[in-house]
């Protein structure tokens, strides 16, 4: 785990967590919702590290205790991180089982037990029934953090049963001022970054570090080149068919909601794709609104069989979306 921080947009947030385990009124289980990519998972993990830090001291752990030491290789017993163990699939019930066995045990480093759940929504049924006991006596000194940006997908038993906090969403400035100081680059750059991300920042640093804007920048000259008819669907799905196809999926994905949006006259402040605009400008011309909103269906089909299946043909996949593609402007 690397060190732990406070975004300036949670800090009152931080602040308010602080104070209630200070007075001892900290709840057994808080369910921590929000948008992708603005820091909750950060936060939920820089807040474990506080509650397990022996010494912490102006809202803050230590960084130098046993406990901290341990944080740092990330081999601390009394903490439990748990996900999918594959990405895009369910928490399963025995992974649920073994959570009960944890908490069944006292603290090896005699202080707080902590369970970060992420993503919490993607609990299946019988995890999340597994799970309710243990969310209304977890035992003393134990916090269950569930974090989720879909909690509506949650059982209502498991919502009633946590403290209910939503993860602020940071102003544009913020978000622009972060970036600026986390990935030293320009303002013009970090509010593109955000555009891109509809806002979140965390997802712009990562689109950022992990040189996707390049990726991002192949696809779009690729959909631009389709419509112009100098590339076929066949070619482009076999040039991209290897890349991270959720990735590129949810930028087609923000390209048509970007259409729709032109097409019911929004006005551009709210396109994400502002770099497109002529692309995007010529498609809602041309394209009938029904099309537009059959290729979005269709890509959110696509995007759950490929979370679903073991091994979809991508490429073929990629080539049927991108034929759909075409046909808006035919
Ligand atoms: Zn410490």
């Amino acid at each position: 785990m690397s060190q732990p921080f406070v975004l300036p947009w949670a800090s009152a947030l931080w602040q308010r967590l602080v104070s209630q385990h200070q007075h001892s009124t900290l709840p057994h289980a808080i369910l921590l919702s929000g948008h992708t990519g603005i820091g909750k998972s950060e936060f939920a993990q820089a807040f474990a590290h506080f509650l397990l830090c022996h010494h912490p001291s102006d809202g803050k752990p230590c960084g130098v205790c046993r406990s901290c030491e341990l944080l740092s290789s990330s081999t601390h017993p009394d903490l439990v991180y748990l996900h999918p163990e594959d990405s895009g699939k369910p928490i399963k019930v025995d992974q649920i089982r073994e959570l009960l066995n944890f908490l069944h045990t006292t603290a090896q480093q005699g202080g707080y037990r902590v369970v970060v759940m992420e993503p919490a929504e993607s609990m299946n049924i019988n995890a999340a029934n597994a799970l309710l006991k243990s969310l209304e006596e977890p035992g003393d000194n134990t916090l269950l953090l569930l974090v989720s940006h879909l909690p509506g997908q949650l059982m209502p038993t498991i919502r009633s049963r946590c403290q209910q906090i939503t993860f602020p969403f940071p102003s544009r400035e913020a978000s622009v001022q972060w970036l600026i100081a986390e990935l030293d680059q320009t303002p013009e750059r970090a509010n593109q970054l955000l555009s891109i991300t509809q806002g979140a920042p965390l997802k712009a640093k990562a689109l950022f570090q992990q040189d996707l804007l390049s990726l991002r920048a192949t696809l779009m000259t690729q959909l631009g080149d389709l419509l112009k008819g100098r590339k076929t669907a066949v070619e482009v799905a076999e040039k991209l068919h290897k890349e991270d196809m959720l990735q590129l999926l949810e930028w087609i994905h923000s390209v048509l909601v970007d259409i729709v949006r032109l097409q019911a006259d929004s006005g551009t402040e709210c396109i994400s794709n502002t770099d497109m605009l002529k692309m995007l400008n010529a498609v809602a011309n041309r394209a009938s609104a029904s099309d537009v909103f059959n290729l979005l269906d269709q890509l959110q089909v696509e995007r759950t069989s490929l979370l679903q299946r073991l091994n979809p043909n991508k490429q073929l996949l990629l080539e049927t979306l991108l034929l759909s593609w075409v046909k808006l402007v035919r």
